[in-house]
């Protein structure tokens, strides 16, 4: 029992999670519901807070401009090749298996849109600069507290040295005693990924694959082929460590991405395993990684266009090079500006289809294996933030996972 550690317990959680859920069913979540709320409330509890101090400490501890300059166009570097990337595995993938080419869809839901298709990719950008930085750490508006955050650090190092050192080490130990509460977290999280997947799996039935199945593939072999080849080759060309060595340094969080489908509830095991097991320095990867979880999401961008497409073949809509290319791009944009929590993706998607003039009905298709694309898309997000957390820091001159 003892030689068990922490990822292989929650890997039980989840092959137990999956089997109870299956075997049983609905019956019993009334008794496991409570644990997977209890657990996301306590990782939601700590993001913000979290957040704003991981940033600030990233930023001061960044020091001079001259490096956050270069640290920051970096991680942007990073965030778009990989993103730009995975859209094109996607794009190929959807050309080659044509999903929805012939395809019979009987059913036509109409989707209830949420709030957050209506905005424009103009509002997001807007959205950026808060209003009042309060509300939005009330509101848990991340992109706006990031950008404060990111000013607030800088402007901190810009203060004469008593007043510089004062603010910067009261960050610090905000961030470190939020730290502290995740590892306490974490140790919860055999029974929180228990709960989750006995939950998915009892309410989500498998029946929508039959017509879907096609589609799915196109996803799931695209979201493979990125995880599995694309950034595990960067991580080895680029920083020169050993994919699997870091893969086990990662899997906590990578576990939890599965579980919750939200790369922001994950955040904060994403950066303790970055610290503490894959040995990546504060200064990065407080900088890096909330960046990440917020605005990097390979996966969600790979997933946007195959559906975009997807759509598009199922209504004979024929796209020209021209449109695919305007596919790509705000594909890459809607992945941008989706929030890090479960189904953002699928919003985001009316952004394409309007881009390129397709009904917005078309989301009503997919909706039906939605939430397994989903925890899929949203571990590959969380891996590719961790990839170039670890690439970033070795070109920073970090020793690491030696
Ligand atoms: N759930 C994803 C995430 O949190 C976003 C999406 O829906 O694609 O990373």
């Amino acid at each position: 029992m003892r030689k068990i550690n922490l990822t292989g317990w929650i890997l039980i959680g989840l092959v137990l999670g999956v089997l109870v859920g299956w075997l049983v069913g609905t019956p019993i979540l009334p008794w496991t519901n409570p644990l997977a709320e209890l657990f996301l409330r306590l990782l939601k509890m700590i993001i913000i807070p979290l957040i704003f101090t991981s940033i600030i400490t990233g930023v001061t501890g960044v020091g001079d401009s001259t490096s956050f300059g270069r640290m920051g166009i970096k991680t942007l570097l990073y965030y778009l090749t990989t993103s730009f990337l995975a859209i094109l595995t996607g794009l190929v993938l959807v050309n080659l298996l044509q999903p929805g080419v012939g395809a019979d869809f009987g059913f036509q839901e109409v989707p209830q849109l949420g709030e957050q298709s209506l905005q424009s990719l103009g509002d997001i950008f807007y959205r950026l600069i808060p209003t009042n930085p309060i509300a939005a750490l009330a509101n848990g508006d991340t992109l706006a507290v990031i950008f404060f955050a990111l000013l607030l650090g800088f402007f901190i190092t810009r203060l004469p040295q008593p007043q510089r050192t004062l603010l910067g080490d009261i960050f610090e130990a905000g961030f470190k005693v939020m730290m502290k509460m995740t590892q306490f977290v974490i140790n919860l999280a055999p029974v929180g990924v228990f709960a989750l997947l006995v939950r998915v799996v009892a309410t989500t039935g498998f029946e929508a694959f039959g017509n879907l199945g096609l589609y799915a593939l196109a996803v799931v072999s695209g979201l493979l082929i990125h995880a599995v080849i694309t950034l595990p080759l960067a991580l080895r060309l680029l920083a020169g460590i050993s994919p699997w060595r870091f893969l086990q340094a990662m899997s906590t969080a990578l576990l939890t991405a599965f579980s919750t489908s939200s790369s922001s509830a994950t955040l904060p095991m994403t950066l303790e395993c970055a610290e503490d097991r894959a040995g990546i320095s504060n200064r990065t990867s407080s900088f890096v990684l909330p960046l990440g979880a917020t605005v990097n999401m390979d996966g969600t961008a790979l997933y946007e266009c195959v559906a975009a497409i997807f759509i598009a073949q199922v209504y004979g809509i024929e796209l020209s090079f021209l449109q695919q290319m305007v596919v790509v791009v705000t594909a890459l944009l809607a992945s941008i500006g989706a929030a890090g929590i479960p189904m953002a993706g699928l919003v985001m998607i009316t952004i394409i289809l309007r881009a390129v003039g397709l009904p917005l009905e078309g989301i009503g298709l997919i909706l039906a294996v939605d939430r397994v694309l989903d925890m899929m898309r949203t571990t590959v997000n969380v891996w590719s933030d961790s990839v170039g957390t670890a690439i970033i820091a070795r070109s920073e001159g970090e020793i690491f996972l030696k």
